[in-house]
C-alpha cells in the first residue's frame, strides 16, 4: 500500500463510503492518515470505586448479580443493572429506553463500563455508559480511543476500522532533520503516525503529538526562514549620530521614559552598520508617532529620505498634518502621496530628484513610478492592517534601507517571530503622565436616553463625541442600525443644536478629508462614523466612545476604537450597546470593561480566535497548523527556532548534509503548493 493510493482502492472502502470520506476531505490515504484526531476518549485505566471522586469519568470493572427491567405508565422503560465491584461495592448501571440492550448482559459475567460515576451514600450509578460487549475485546475496550471528526453515514467505530487497516500496511520517509531528530529525542515518523490515531498508551501518543507539533513548528518557521533569507541583505545604511536638541526644543512635550528608551534603541541601530528591523509596540495613545518623527528628522538631517505608510487615507492625513504642523519650524519637506494625489507624475519626479525629504502615505508609496533618490528608512504604521506582500516589498525596493514597523496590536514573542521573522522588538509600556483610564460601560437599551443626556452635558463641556457603527447602510440584518440612520436619528431628533457629521468609507476622499480635518479643529461636536476610523486617528479633545453593535466587532478592533479617546487630559468613557449577545461577545464586552490594557486583551484574543485566525496562515499561503499552538507550545516552538536559525546558518556555510536536507524541502514544498 502506498501513501498516494486513493482510498477507494482500500478493502472495505466501497463508493458510498469512498463518498462520505471525501466529504471529509480524505481523498488518498495519506489524507487520512494526516488527519488526527479530534480528541481521545481514554479508557485505559481501570479504577477502584473508592478511589474515583463523585461525578468523575472513569472506567470500572463490574460482576452483574441482577438485571432487570421496568415499564412506567407511558410505555418507558429502565433497564438496570446490578453489580458489585472487586471490593464488594454496589453500582447500578441504568439504561432509558434500551430494552435491545437486555440481552447484552448475562449475569454472574464480568464487564467494563466506561462513563460518569454517580456516587450516593449506599451506592454508586452510572447512566448509558459504554460498555465492553461482543463488539469490543477487552483488548479494544481498554484503550484510548481516537475521535475523529465525522459525517453522517460514517460511524467512528467504522473509521478506526479503517485506519486499523491500513496503519500497519504503509511506509512514511523521514522528513526531518536526523540529527534534530536524536538531539531532541523525538520518535520516528511511523512510530508516530501509528500512536497519534491508534495510541497504543498514553506516553506512546504524547511522544506522537510532540513530535508533530515540532514537526509543524519546524516546517512553518524553516519557510519562513527562507522566505526571509532571500530579502535579506548585509550591512545597512549608517546614519551619523546628530544632536537632536532643536527637536528637543520644539517639542510642546517632554518624551516618556519609555519613550526615551525605544528611541534610543532605534537610534543604535540607525546610527549602526545593522540594517534595522524592528517592531515598535505601544498601546493605542502611548506616543508611538513622535518616535517615529524621531527616526525621520534623524534621517532628514542626515540629507536622506524617509517614508511613513499607513493603511488608510485618513490617517495618511491625519499623519501628514500633524508632521506638518509639529516640523514647521524646520526646512522639512513633506509630501503626501494617496490614491487620490494630483499631480503624481510631478510628484514622483521630485521625489526621485530629492525634493522631498519625507513621504507620507497609503500603499500608493508602493507604485512602480515611485523611485527615490536615497531612501535611508521606511516606517509602516498600524502595521496588522498590511500583508505580508505589502510589508515585504517597501523593503526590498531599496537596498540595505532600516526598516520600523509600528503597531497598537501587543504580540507574544512567538507570533511576532512568524509573522515578522527575527525582528528585535522595543516597547513603549507607559501613557504620557496625566491620562486617566477610560471608563468603560456596557449600555442596556433602557439607558440609552440617559446616554444621550449624559453625551449632551459632556458637548455642552465643549468635549467631542464619537458614535461608531458597523455598517453604512440598511442591510439585510434589519436589526443594525446603520451609521445613516443613526446621523439621521441624532441630528434631527436628539442633538438638534450641535453640528453633528456623518463619516463613511464610501464618501470621496476629499469629503472624508474635511471631516476629519474639521473634527480635530473641534468644529463637530459629534462624528458618527464607520470603522474607517478605527485605527491611529487622533484627537485629543474626544473623550467619548460610542460602539453600536459592539458584538459585531473582534476584541482587538474594539480595543482599538476606544483606543480613540483618552488621548487628551480629559476623563474618556467607552459606551457599548448591542442588541444580540452570543458568548463570545459577552465575552469580549466583559474583557473591554475589565481592562485598558492592550497587551491583556491581545492575550485574551488569542485565546477567543485562536493563532490560526489571527496569523491568518492560509491567506498568506502557508499551512494552517492543525495540531500546534503557539499559545500553549511556545516551549517547543523556542527550541524549533533554534534548531532551524542552526540549520540555515549551516545551509549558507555550504555544510553538506544542511544542504541536501533543505534543497528536499523546497522541492517537496514546491511540488505540494505550499508558498516558500
Ligand atoms: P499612538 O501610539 O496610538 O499612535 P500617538 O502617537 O497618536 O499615539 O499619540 C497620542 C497622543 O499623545 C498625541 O496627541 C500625542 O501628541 C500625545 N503624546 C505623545 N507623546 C506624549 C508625551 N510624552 N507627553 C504628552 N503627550 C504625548
Ligand atoms: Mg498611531
Amino acid at each position: 500500500m502506498n501513501l498516494d493510493d486513493d482510498l477507494i482502492a482500500i478493502k472495505g472502502i466501497g463508493k458510498k463510503k469512498y463518498k462520505l470520506l471525501n466529504n471529509l476531505n480524505l481523498y488518498k490515504v495519506k489524507d487520512l492518515l494526516t488527519n488526527f484526531p479530534r480528541t481521545y476518549v481514554d479508557r485505559s485505566k481501570v479504577n477502584n470505586i473508592n478511589e474515583i471522586e463523585n461525578e468523575s469519568i472513569s472506567t470500572i470493572k463490574l460482576l452483574i448479580y441482577d438485571v432487570s427491567e421496568t415499564k412506567n405508565a407511558y410505555k418507558k422503560s429502565t433497564l438496570r443493572l446490578k453489580c458489585k465491584d472487586t471490593n464488594g461495592y454496589n453500582v447500578a448501571i441504568i439504561f432509558f429506553n434500551a430494552s435491545f440492550l437486555l440481552k447484552k448482559f448475562s449475569i454472574g459475567k464480568e464487564y467494563y463500563f466506561y462513563g460518569k460515576i454517580v456516587k450516593t451514600h449506599y451506592e454508586a450509578k452510572m447512566f448509558h455508559p459504554e460498555f465492553s460487549d461482543s463488539m469490543y475485546n477487552d483488548k479494544k475496550f481498554l484503550r484510548i480511543e481516537p475521535i475523529y471528526s465525522l459525517t453522517a453515514g460514517i460511524t467512528n467505530k467504522e473509521m478506526i476500522n479503517i485506519y486499523e487497516n491500513i496503519i500497519d500496511n504503509v511506509l512514511f520517509e523521514e522528513n526531518l532533520f536526523s540529527p534534530y531528530i536524536i538531539q531532541n529525542k523525538l520518535c520516528d515518523i511511523n512510530y508516530a503516525f501509528k500512536n497519534i490515531n491508534l495510541p497504543t498508551s498514553k506516553e506512546a501518543l504524547k511522544k506522537a503529538r510532540y513530535r508533530f507539533i515540532y514537526e509543524e513548528f519546524f516546517n512553518l518557521f524553516l519557510s519562513l526562514s527562507l522566505i526571509k533569507n532571500k530579502v535579506k541583505s548585509s550591512g545597512g545604511i549608517v546614519l551619523k549620530d546628530l544632536p537632536m536638541v532643536d527637536f528637543y526644543k520644539n517639542l510642546k512635550f517632554t518624551l516618556t521614559k519609555s519613550q526615551e528608551k525605544v528611541w534610543n534603541q532605534i537610534k543604535i541601530d540607525l546610527t549602526s552598520n545593522n540594517q534595522m528591523n524592528r517592531l515598535l509596540q505601544g498601546d493605542v495613545g502611548s506616543g508611538k508617532t513622535i518616535v517615529a518623527m524621531m527616526a525621520m528628522y534623524l534621517t532628514y538631517k542626515n540629507n536622506m529620505q524617509s517614508t511613513l505608510m499607513v493603511p488608510t487615507s485618513v490617517l495618511a492625513n491625519q499623519h501628514f498634518r500633524t508632521f506638518s504642523d509639529v516640523l514647521k519650524n524646520f526646512n522639512i519637506k513633506i509630501i503626501l502621496l494617496t490614491g487620490n494625489t494630483k499631480n503624481k507624475k510631478q510628484i514622483y519626479k521630485d521625489i526621485e530628484l530629492g525634493k522631498y525629504d519625507i513621504i507620507i502615505g497609503t500603499h500608493a508609496i508602493l507604485e512602480e513610478g515611485v523611485k527615490f533618490k536615497n531612501l535611508a528608512l521606511v516606517i509602516t504604521d498600524e502595521q496588522h492592517r498590511f500583508g505580508v506582500k505589502q510589508r515585504n516589498i517597501l523593503s526590498t525596493k531599496e537596498k540595505n534601507v532600516n526598516v520600523l514597523v509600528m503597531s497598537a496590536t501587543p504580540i507574544p514573542r512567538t507570533l511576532s517571530l512568524i509573522i515578522y521573522g527575527d525582528v528585535d522588538i522595543s516597547v513603549i509600556d507607559q501613557l504620557p503622565s496625566g491620562r486617566k483610564q477610560i471608563k468603560t460601560h456596557y449600555v442596556k437599551k433602557n439607558k440609552i436616553n440617559d446616554m444621550y443626556e449624559f453625551i449632551r452635558s459632556k458637548v455642552e463641556e465643549k468635549r467631542q463625541i464619537y458614535f461608531i457603527c458597523p455598517l453604512i447602510e440598511e442591510s439585510e440584518a434589519l436589526d443594525i442600525k446603520s451609521a445613516s440612520e443613526l446621523y439621521k436619528e441624532l441630528s434631527e431628533r436628539i442633538y438638534t443644536k450641535f453640528n453633528v457629521k456623518l463619516l463613511h468609507g464610501k464618501m470621496k476622499a476629499k469629503e472624508k478629508e474635511t471631516i476629519m480635518k474639521d473634527f480635530s479643529e473641534g468644529k463637530i461636536n459629534i462624528l458618527i462614523s464607520t470603522t474607517v476610523i478605527e485605527v491611529g486617528i487622533n484627537v485629543p479633545n474626544a473623550s467619548i466612545m460610542v460602539i453600536n453593535d459592539a458584538n459585531r466587532f473582534g476584541l482587538s478592533q474594539l480595543h482599538q476604537l476606544r483606543g480613540r479617546v483618552g488621548r487628551g487630559e480629559y476623563q474618556s468613557y467607552c459606551f457599548m450597546t448591542s442588541n444580540k449577545m452570543g458568548d463570545t461577545s459577552k465575552k469580549r464586552i466583559q474583557t473591554m470593561i475589565d481592562t485598558n490594557d492592550g497587551f491583556e486583551i491581545a492575550e485574551r484574543d488569542l485565546l477567543l480566535r485562536g493563532p490560526g485566525e489571527i496569523l491568518g496562515l492560509k491567506q498568506h499561503g502557508l499551512p494552517e497548523l492543525k495540531i500546534g499552538e503557539l499559545a500553549k507550545h511556545s516551549q517547543i516552538f523556542e527550541i524549533v527556532k533554534m534548531d532551524v536559525n542552526n540549520l540555515v546558518q549551516m545551509y549558507n556555510q555550504g555544510e553538506k548534509a544542511s544542504v541536501e536536507f533543505i534543497i528536499k524541502f523546497i522541492e517537496n514544498r514546491l511540488s505540494n503548493n505550499i508558498n516558500i
